[in-house]
This record gives structure tokens, C-alpha cells and sequence, in this order.
């Protein structure tokens, strides 16, 4: 599997609108500016795949990417946006929700968090929900060019202290666009979910 053979596929207004439910999917799921899009174009090596953007919360499609007929990822829209509607909130909530449980392609769920203030309560919902579904999880900790080496290696400690009594299949990584950190495991991770 070569992520960088992802193409835009379609944007789907809801998750009812999804291709059809076969093959294997990958998803992306963050807060808005946690640096999904940027880590998107990273590990697929493409400029402008995912459109990162200045204004967070804008996007609210479910951008999807097929890297073969059969493997896919998922860009899901970004959360805890402060200015959309609690009523939008909810339903996306839900449309989720329903997207972890129901979903049969999906087989990996990365969520990217700012390695400076990660697991906010949304970040911890979306996990519990993916280690109750089974599902494993890639916790990249994001932009960590942004502290030092040594801040960066025990924030992902803590993190993992964290998660551990949720006894899920949850891989914690520090990863940085700018810097490439963690592309390549993270890579590895997310083609051996694609190749199950
Ligand atoms: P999204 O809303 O989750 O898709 O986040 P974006 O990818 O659009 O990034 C949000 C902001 O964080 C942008 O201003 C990016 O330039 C910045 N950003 C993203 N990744 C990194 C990174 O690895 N290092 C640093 N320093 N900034 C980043």
C-alpha cells in the first residue's frame, strides 16, 4: 500500500452518503485546527489533498480518498468548533456515533490532537467510543515541533498512561508536518490497517 497513491474521491454531506461499505477505510477525526489536513497531505506526500485552512470549523463534508478500488480514507469533519450550533454538534455526534458502530470497512480511526493540550473531552469520547467498538486507535500528538524532543516524548507517556485502562488497541505517536516527526510509523501503522 502507497498512501501517496490517495486521490480525492468524494465529499459526502452526511455518513449515509458514504461508497458503499466495502473494502477497508482508514478515518481522520480531530478538533478543528488540530493539523488534520496538514497531516493528511504528509503522510500521502501531496501538497493539497486535504485543504488545510486558516478558518477552523469550515469544512463540514466527509472528504473521502481512495488510495485502491478497495482501500480508503476518510477525512471527517472537524469538532469542538466553538461557533457551530450545539444543535449541529449534536447531530454530528450522532451521525458518528452511528459511523464507529455500523461503519464494516472501517478498521482504523486516527485522531490527531495538539501534543500541547491533548485529550479534551470530545478527543477521550471518540476514543472510549472506538476502544467499546473495537476499533483501534493511532492518537497522533500533533505539531510537536512545537516543544522540545524531551516535552514532546512525556506528553506521549502521559497520554498513554492515560488511555491505558481503557485496554484498547491504542498506539499514541508525537508527529509534526513541519518536521515529518513520526510520519513513517505513523504511515506504517495506517498501511498495515489498509492491508488487514
Ligand atoms: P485541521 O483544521 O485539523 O485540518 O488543521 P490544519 O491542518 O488546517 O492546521 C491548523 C493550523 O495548524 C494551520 O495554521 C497549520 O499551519 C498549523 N499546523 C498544522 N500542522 C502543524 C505542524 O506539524 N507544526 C506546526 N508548527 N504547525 C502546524
Amino acid at each position: 500500500v502507497h498512501l501517496s497513491k490517495a486521490t480525492f474521491t468524494i465529499s459526502a454531506p452526511d455518513i449515509r452518503r458514504l461508497p458503499e461499505d466495502t473494502g477497508i477505510e482508514v478515518a481522520f477525526a480531530g478538533r478543528s485546527n488540530a493539523g488534520k489536513s496538514s497531516a493528511l497531505n504528509t503522510l500521502t506526500n501531496q501538497k493539497s489533498l486535504a485543504r488545510t485552512s486558516k478558518t477552523p470549523g469550515r469544512t463540514q463534508l466527509i472528504n473521502v480518498f481512495e488510495v485502491s478500488d478497495t482501500q480508503r480514507l476518510v477525512d471527517l469533519p472537524g469538532y469542538g468548533f466553538a461557533k457551530v450550533p450545539l444543535e449541529m454538534k449534536k447531530k454530528w455526534q450522532k451521525a458518528l456515533g452511528e459511523y464507529l458502530e455500523k461503519r464494516d470497512s472501517l478498521k482504523g480511526l486516527v485522531v490527531l490532537m495538539d501534543i500541547r493540550h491533548p485529550l479534551k473531552d470530545l478527543d477521550r469520547n471518540l476514543i472510549e467510543w472506538a476502544a467499546e467498538s473495537n476499533l483501534p486507535v493511532l492518537a497522533l500528538l500533533t505539531k510537536s515541533d512545537k516543544l522540545s524532543q524531551g516535552k514532546a516524548s512525556a506528553e506521549v507517556l502521559k497520554v498513554k498512561k492515560n488511555l491505558a485502562p481503557l485496554n484498547a488497541d491504542i498506539k499514541v505517536q508525537a508527529f509534526s508536518s513541519l518536521k515529518r516527526t513520526g510520519a513513517e510509523q505513523a504511515n506504517k501503522i495506517i498501511c498495515d490497517w489498509l492491508s488487514t
